[in-house]
Parts: structure tokens; sequence; C-alpha cells
């Protein structure tokens, strides 16, 4: 099985069980395998993150599958929107070799996991205070994903930095031979970051939704400035729009997620959490603190791709 050219599409295999996913597995034996893991509704963000695993990989493999493992309760994994055969087409579109489209039964026989990978202490800041377990639950079914494609590189966004931040510690801490890789986080042409949880914004809410890009990227403009700067350039977007009721908006060191002090230069990451209407949104932005800083697309030194944007 060879990965066609940009352009011919051809359909994925597609594997539903774990035997299935076994056999075609073991046909992608030649050559680098790369897997995008994905909760359905795919847009451009995912696409962009499959089209980047193309470029080094000789197989690509797709997982769609919504876990509940990482939705507490009253979350909106019941009305979570499920597109599959929307999905199937945009994984055909992009050559997508081989798609795992797996039941929570087939995931979980057993039912909830006794035994789950533990997120530790960056797990329970920022999503994770919000949203407890919920990491635990992210790190859960990356770990068996992992195993069940025995990927060599798996390719994940910069838009949810905290989530890339866990699976890169938990790979290096326990060991999982893969190369973790990120992406950029591809925004709609007005700088809303792409996501699934957009189709739940009404036109009104889109309009206030926005202000969460405007205030990263205010923040980013001061940069040169240092960090209260920066923070202050980003809130002052945010109270101008009542609507949006700020979950979190924080500039903090990439690799701990601890505030940055008033005299810190280089990376840091600007991130901001928030409710418009009845959607939950998160959004962030790398940025250099210092002079000549400003955002960027991804943090240096990471050996990860650029050029994010569709
Ligand atoms: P999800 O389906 O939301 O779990 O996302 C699956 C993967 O796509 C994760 O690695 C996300 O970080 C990534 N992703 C989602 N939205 C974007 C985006 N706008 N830009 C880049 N990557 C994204």
């Amino acid at each position: 099985m060879t990965t066609p050219a940009p352009g011919t599409s051809r359909a994925p295999r597609v594997a539903h069980t774990r035997h299935e996913l076994a056999q075609a597995r073991a046909e992608l034996s030649d050559g680098h395998v790369a897997v995008v893991m994905t909760m359905g509704a795919l847009h451009e963000g995912h696409a962009t993150l499959i089209r980047r695993a193309r470029e080094r990989a000789a197989h690509v493999v797709v997982t769609i599958f919504l876990n509940p493992l990482q939705f507490g309760a009253g979350e909106d994994l019941s009305r979570y929107p499920r597109t599959v055969d929307d999905d199937l087409a945009i994984c055909s579109r992009e050559g997508v070799d081989l798609v795992f489209l797996p039941t929570p039964d087939v995931m979980y026989p057993d039912g909830d996991p006794g035994v789950r990978v533990s997120a530790g202490p960056l797990g329970a800041v920022l999503e994770g205070q919000s949203r407890p377990g919920h990491f635990d639950g992210v790190l859960t079914v990356v770990g068996k994903l992992l195993h069940l494609t025995r990927a060599d590189s798996a390719y994940y966004g910069q838009k949810d930095a905290q989530q890339l931040l866990l699976i890169r510690r938990m790979a290096r801490d326990l060991d999982f031979p893969v190369q973790i890789v990120s992406v950029p986080t591809v925004r709609e042409p007005d700088g809303l970051a792409m996501s699934s949880r957009n189709t739940y914004l009404t036109t009104s809410d889109r309009q206030v939704a926005l202000c969460l890009s405007k205030a990263l990227y205010a923040g980013a403009d001061a940069a040169s400035e240092g960090p209260s700067a920066i923070r202050r350039a980003a809130r002052e977007v945010l109270v101008r729009e009542p609507l949006a009721l700020v979950d979190y908006l924080v500039l903090v060191h990439p690799s701990t997620l601890e505030d940055v002090p008033e005299w810190y230069r280089g990376e840091a990451l600007l991130a901001v959490a928030g409710r418009v209407g009845t959607t939950r949104l998160i959004d962030n932005l790398p940025v250099a603190v210092g002079p000549g800083g400003g955002a960027r697309e991804i943090f240096s030194g990471t050996g990860d791709v650029t050029g994010g944007g569709a």
C-alpha cells in the first residue's frame, strides 16, 4: 500500500475493530507510519496535520474516536458534531491510507478502564483546572492509540498546546517509541482558530469569539515591552467584549506552564480560554518575549514543522 500523489483521491481502508486495524497495519510494514488522532468533524486544521504527516511519512493513519473518557459530566459529548461521511471524504482527498474508526466498546471492552495514565501536575492547571480528569482521559486514549497503530510518528496541533505538551511528556517519561510532531494552529482568514466546536457558534457568537485571537495578537504586538505589557494588551481587548466570559488569560513558560516573571525574556505561551454563548473555546499563541519579539508559529528547538497555514 503506498500513498497516492496529492489530488489523486482514493478511499482509505477503514478499520472498525482491533483485528481489522492489526491486519491493515501489518500491510503498512514498509516505511514510516504517521498517525493523526482526531475526534472527527474534520476541518482544515485536521487536514493540515494530515498533509504535514504525508510530507514526511510513507503511510498515514487517521484515528476518528470521540473519547468519552476525556469529557466531564455536563460537557458537550452528546452534542459533539458527528460527520463521519464528510470526514472520510476529507481523508480520501488527503490520501490517508488507513482510518481507524472504533466505537467506545472497541476501545474500552471492559468499560471505563481502571488503570489510566496520570497527567500529573501539568494536567491539573489551565484546561485541567477547568476540566478535572480531562488530560488523564486524553493521555489514556493517546497511549492506547499509539500502541494499537504502532505509529513511528504522531502529529498534533499547537491549537491544543497543553495537550501537546502533556503528550510529549508522556512519550518521554514513559518511553513511548514515537516521534511527537506539532503543527501550527490553522486559523480562519479573520483569525479565529479552527475548531470542530466552532459549529456551535451562532453568527453573533462568532463575532464575539474573535476577541480571543485578537487579544492574543494584541498581546504579541506588545512582546518587546515584556510580560506585564503583553498581559495588559491582551486583557484590554477582552474587557471590551463582555459577552466573552473569560476563564483564563495567561502568559506562561511553554514547558512548566507557570506564569513567567516580569524579567523573563524568551519564548512563552500566551493562552486564553472562555465561554461564548454555550461554547467553551481555547486559543493560544507562542510569543517571543523581549526586543524584536512577537508572535511565533511554533516554539523553536522542537524540530517541528512550520507553515501550518492551509
Ligand atoms: P480534535 O479532533 O479536536 O481532538 O483535534 C485533533 C487534532 O487536530 C489535535 O492534535 C488538535 O490539536 C488538532 N487541531 C485541531 N484544530 C486545529 C487547528 N485549528 N490547527 C491545527 N491543529 C488543530
